[in-house]
């Protein structure tokens, strides 16, 4: 077949972690390689009730086209419950409803970004977003890290340095795939420096109440005086990531413009999935669902960094999240994290090697370990494991 594809389909890659999945998905091997919530913990019975009552009472209206921007109880509630609990005051007017946040990625780079110019995004950063972003054809600048996030003078630096940054990307909660958490002042500079450069701030946050100890942080968007930030949230991590519901609260200019690519891409989200999820939380506590997850996630954290700690070599270092759902880790330079992925695969034992998290490259010598979606048991064996293959690169 002689096919002509676009420039930018020609530079989309097969995603090196979807190839990974597929290896890991062998029932014996120990995988800390997703990013999947525990599916014991998915609400099936109470789903099972309010879909029957969706159905029986709201059947027609279920299963019929809606507005684009979403349902509207569902918005109530985004702003209501969850948006109010960030800190964020906002109105149903400011929320779009999109098919998981993912989709809310891929738009913003659509609505932004134009061939050759700048996102900046965390050093690490998702990769399922960089990945959304690259069909757009941008330049990647990445601004390091500390414990408390972004480096925020590091990022006024490449602001200052560069004339054409459309978008700064962070995930500021419990970071994927870093585990790390920006500080208050920190979002309050980068509100600050957004409405300075006028540059919209995607401010990705699916982890966000996934917390285990402390407070919450409030958003970015909670400091946005003049309307630059972009907040994304999810119901995969708190709720189910199967009904593909997340959403985008922005100012009513930015968000004409959303609603308006959401209307190209799929005229509106699933409303049938909209109204079970609005239903289940009318009738039942996701608060109290998520503390439930809370514990899990806690208790699995803290067995997989005792084990690290217990099992891994001393020179290892790695990040106490205290949220979400991924742990890094630091070899030292030189060792390649895809090798010793291939090591710990020969003893049925899967992680995600740091590489491909960094969009210019480089930085092999790291990984990303989730802690969510594997029993107890298999963590603290999937550890054991690991460490005896890590001692062979020591
Ligand atoms: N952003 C980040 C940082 C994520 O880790 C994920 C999922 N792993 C997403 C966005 C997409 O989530 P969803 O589309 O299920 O809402």
């Amino acid at each position: 077949m002689e096919i002509k594809f676009s420039d930018r389909a020609n530079g989309l890659k097969a995603s090196e972690i979807r190839e990974l999945l597929k290896l890991t998905q062998r029932p014996e091997v120990i995988s800390f390689a997703g990013g999947l919530p525990a599916p014991e913990l998915f609400p099936i019975e109470q789903l099972k009730e309010v879909t029957t009552k969706v159905l029986d009472e709201q059947g027609a209206q279920s299963l019929q086209y809606s507005t684009t921007e979403g349902y509207l109880p569902l918005r109530e509630i985004i702003v209501n419950e969850r948006m109010a609990k960030n800190g964020v005051k906002t109105t149903v007017d400011n929320i779009l409803v999109v098919s998981g946040s993912q989709q809310a990625l891929e738009f913003s780079a659509k609505l932004f970004v134009n061939k050759g110019d700048v996102i900046i995004c965390e050093s690490p950063s998702y990769l399922g977003a960089l990945n959304a972003f690259k069909a757009y054809e941008p330049e990647f600048v990445e601004i390091p890290m500390d414990d408390d996030g972004m480096e925020v003078d590091k990022l006024e630096e490449a602001l200052k340095n560069n004339n054409n940054v459309k978008m700064i990307y962070t995930i500021p909660d419990f970071q994927n795939p870093s585990g790390k958490t920006m500080s208050i002042e920190r979002r309050k500079r980068i509100a600050e420096l957004a409405a300075e450069y006028k540059v919209p701030v995607i401010e990705d946050s699916p982890y966000g109440e996934l917390i285990f100890e402390g407070k919450p942080y409030p958003c970015i968007k909670s400091f946005d005086k003049a309307g630059y930030v972009v907040t994304l949230g999810t119901f995969s991590k708190t709720f189910c990531p199967g009904l593909r519901l997340g959403w985008i609260c922005a100012e009513e200019e930015i968000l004409k413009k959303y609603v308006m690519i959401k209307q190209g891409a799929d005229l509106q989200s699933n409303t049938f999935t909209q109204m079970i999820a609005a239903r289940f939380m009318q009738e039942h506590n996701l608060d109290e669902h998520i503390n439930k997850i809370i514990e899990v996630y806690r208790k699995r954290r803290d067995l997989m960094l005792e084990s690290m700690e217990k099992y891994f070599p001393k020179e290892v270092t790695f990040t106490y999240p205290k949220g979400g759902l991924f742990t890094w880790v630091n070899l030292k330079e030189g060792i390649d994290a895809a090798e010793v992925n291939k090591e710990a695969l020969k003893q049925n034992v899967a992680f995600v090697p740091g590489g491909s998290f960094y969009p210019n490259g480089g930085n092999k010598n790291h990984f990303r370990l989730n802690y969510s979606n594997m029993s107890e048991e298999k963590i603290v064996e999937g550890i054991k494991r690991l460490g005896e293959v890590l001692k062979k690169f020591y």
